[in-house]
């Protein structure tokens, strides 16, 4: 009972995808997937949820309904790996052996490295979509301000859907042009890195919104603290980080925490310098560990950490995986997709999708969907198509969306 086949960290949007990938390839494997929560979260949809459109409830599953037939739950939290001996630890020291390891624990919310942040969220105006309990309190703060100012921030890079944080911005922007105040409204963006968005194509229509909601942009600004009574939030100046904070005032104050591997990814033997796991970018196969392969938002690939780009890498991992055991002739590459639906407002989006390298890699002709230009098509797909698409294709193995490239091997 304590040796299986495969072995899956983490049932997110990664995990389950690749536990039913694999199912669907080869029904009769065994699996255990071990994650201790007992839900899981579509964390995309949060934007929405703070934008007024779903409610938190569409956005969370039981894990027991997501897991497939005939993968087992080990309902535990993995504390270590031990590679070399095929074998993880999880809490109060129970050891699991495998054949192979999927590893796909997502990323860590540092809220912690802003001071005073954790003590006043979900209450003195300040908010944050990247929780599932607060995304409905950035609605209700949306809907109540009338006057005064918004600030919206977002923390060094990586960070998982890095258009997330102005998301929020422009959905709360919309509703305030629309109920006619936002004349009233002084929004400010408070960005730690130099852009708007990472992928130059996108920037102008960006822009474009930018401009409507009279929208101040702040680069190289980092939010370091926030006093939720006195509301004042401070902010580093990342050029000059000896100089004194840049302090402001807020009503209402979106808060995007840091970023970084969980601790117990950070501390194994799995990792780069950096802490996140060390993939090949292509196979997502482990640099070290042949029989170890991990996807999702804690790898160290150059993708845009998404729902999006897990989507095509669980293909990719089931397939290379079952390579390895001698039942796939071929290899398969993940090319660095991933995606960001950019809410500029409410029915329509700006579809950013780009690979490595911010190579532009559309899922349509630009002639249907521009993915540079705000389209109705693209908030569609957004709100009615892709919550289907993750749960009944991405988390079912039914792979519509992610057929990845193969690559023939002469063994
Ligand atoms: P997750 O889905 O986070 O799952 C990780 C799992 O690992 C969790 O179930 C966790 O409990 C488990 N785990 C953690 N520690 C352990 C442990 N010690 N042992 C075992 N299990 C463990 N993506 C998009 O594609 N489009 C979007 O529009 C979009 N918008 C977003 C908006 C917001 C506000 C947020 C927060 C995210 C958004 N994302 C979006 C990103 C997307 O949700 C993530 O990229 C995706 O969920 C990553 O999948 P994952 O499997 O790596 O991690």
């Amino acid at each position: 009972d304590h040796s299986h086949a495969v072995v899956i960290v983490g049932a997110g949007a990664g995990g389950v995808a690749v536990a039913s990938s694999l199912k669907s390839r080869c029904p009769d494997l065994d699996i255990a997937i071990v994650e201790p929560n007992e839900v899981h979260y579509y964390q995309p949809g949060w934007t929405l949820v703070g934008g007024g459109v779903f409610n938190a409830n569409d956005t969370v599953r039981t894990v027991a309904s997501v897991i497939p037939n005939n993968v087992k739950w080990i309902k535990a939290g993995v504390a270590a790996f031990a590679p070399k001996e095929n074998m993880i630890v999880v809490d109060g020291c129970r050891t699991i052996k495998y054949e192979h390891l999927v590893v796909c624990p997502g990323i860590k919310l540092d809220w912690n490295k802003v001071e005073g942040l954790s003590e006043t969220l979900g209450e003195n105006g300040v908010t944050s979509n990247y929780r599932f309990d607060l995304a409905p309190y950035t609605w209700e703060l949306v809907k109540n301000l009338k006057k005064g100012k918004a600030v919206f921030t977002q923390p060094p890079m990586p960070i998982k859907c890095a258009g997330a944080p102005q998301k929020a911005m422009y959905m709360s922007c919309d509703h305030w042009f629309k109920e006619g105040v936002l004349n009233d409204i002084n929004v400010e963006f408070y960005n730690t890195g130099a852009v708007l968005f990472g992928v130059k194509e996108y920037v102008p229509a960006l822009m474009e919104y930018i401009k409507k909601y009279h929208a101040n942009l702040n680069f190289e600004h980092q939010l370091v603290k926030v006093d939720g009574k006195a509301k004042v939030a401070s902010f580093k100046k990342v050029a000059e980080p000896d100089a004194p904070l840049v302090e402001t005032e807020f009503d209402m104050l979106h808060a995007v925490p840091p970023q970084s591997p969980p601790d117990f990814i950070k501390v194994s033997p799995i990792v780069d310098a950096n802490g996140w796991i060390d993939v090949d970018q292509s196979t997502l196969q482990h640099k070290s560990f042949p029989n170890i392969f991990a996807l999702g938002d804690a790898i160290n690939a150059p993708n845009a950490k998404t729902a999006a780009a897990a989507r095509m890498q669980a293909p990719v991992v089931a397939n290379n995986l079952l390579y390895e055991r001698g039942v796939q002739t071929d290899k398969a590459i993940y090319n660095g997709y991933g995606s960001c639906p950019l809410t500029v407002e409410r029915g329509k989006v700006i579809l950013a999708e780009f690979g490595y390298g911010g190579k532009i890699l559309n899922s349509m002709p630009t002639w249907v969907l521009d993915g540079t230009k705000p389209s109705r098509l693209a908030w569609y797909l957004k709100e009615k198509l892709l919550p289907p698409i993750y749960w009944e294709g991405m988390l079912k193995g039914r792979e519509w969306l992610a057929k990845p490239e193969t690559q023939h091997i002469n063994k």
